[in-house]
């Protein structure tokens, strides 16, 4: 599956014909796909979509959502938090993985609904503000790119901390996808195990991204590098992340019914993925640097 997206990446850059209006072509259906929401680990939960990655963490003093997903799945999730049990309206946070419609263009609607307090990173609070218009590579084009803009309550810096009922959550700059690319991590226990999580926030170079000469982002290319030496460097139990794909969610989830270990505890998964990732960038990279010297 990975091989097949970073083929397909690969392919749609090559052709030079990557869809102006998705983030992650190859996933593009699947965000609305309705999946069923479930547990991950100790107070986490998954509400979102087959394509796109909620997740829903409990405390006893209400909720920490990550990613709002789009206007039109909104109700997906809402359904999700209702069948395991929560409360929408206990939503205390609202974070995001990243900047992108798929994880923030419902961001206003839960804001609005639940006054959750909306907490972002730094360099993504303005497009988040903007409703997308300022995203370096989406901006201008419009379409599903834009959606409402919200006002952030919390600008959040590199390693800082978002705390509820007990529940502490880092927040690292995992930039390059966005300029304010998120991945989160969380300690929790297990079965008397203290297990670290990792959201991953997005370490794919999408297609059409300059990384060379970017006059929109001409730091993207080392931010990349910063991103992978950041993500190499987290101590990780349970491997989670922005989309369902970056872990294999489906067939984890498929052995999740089935009993037994919990798939979500996979280390080795995540070293995988992130070494195929890092290759991927490393290849594009080179790719676009043989370029522009001819
Ligand atoms: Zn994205």
């Amino acid at each position: 599956m990975l091989r097949k997206l970073a083929h397909l990446t690969g392919l749609l850059t090559l052709l030079g014909t990557a869809p102006a209006l998705l983030p992650v072509a190859a996933q593009a259906a699947d965000y609305l796909v309705p999946f069923p929401a479930h547990h991950v680990v100790a107070n986490i939960y998954f509400v979102g979509t087959k394509g796109q990655a909620n997740y829903l963490i409990t405390t006893p003093q209400g909720n920490i959502l990550v990613n709002s997903g789009l206007q039109t799945t909104l109700p997906m999730t809402k359904n999700s938090i209702a069948k395991l049990g929560f409360k929408y309206s206990d939503t205390k946070i609202l974070v995001i993985s990243h900047a992108h419609f798929d994880h923030d263009a419902g961001s206003a609607q839960v804001v609005k609904d639940t006054g959750a307090k909306y907490e972002v990173m730094d360099a993504d609070v303005p497009v988040v503000q903007s409703g997308g218009k300022t995203d370096f590579n989406y901006g201008e084009k419009g379409g599903e790119n834009h959606y409402p803009p919200v006002k952030v309550d919390r600008v959040l810096h590199d390693g800082d901390t978002v705390s509820l009922g007990g529940t502490v959550m880092t927040a690292h700059l995992t930039p390059g996808h966005t300029k304010g690319c998120t991945t989160w991590t969380l300690k929790v226990s297990d079965g008397g195990k203290m297990l670290d999580v990792v959201i991953v926030g997005s370490p794919n170079v999408n297609p059409g991204y300059v990384l060379v000469g970017n006059k929109r982002y001409p730091g993207i290319a080392q931010d990349f590098e910063k991103t992978f030496r950041v993500l190499k460097s987290l101590p990780v139990d349970v491997f989670l992340g922005a989309h369902g794909d970056y872990y294999g969610m489906p067939a984890k989830y498929a052995r999740l019914k089935a009993g037994g270990a919990n798939p979500f505890i996979d280390p080795a998964g995540y070293k995988a993925y992130i070494a195929d990732r890092e290759t991927a960038f490393r290849k594009e990279l080179a790719k676009q640097q043989a370029a522009a010297k001819r």
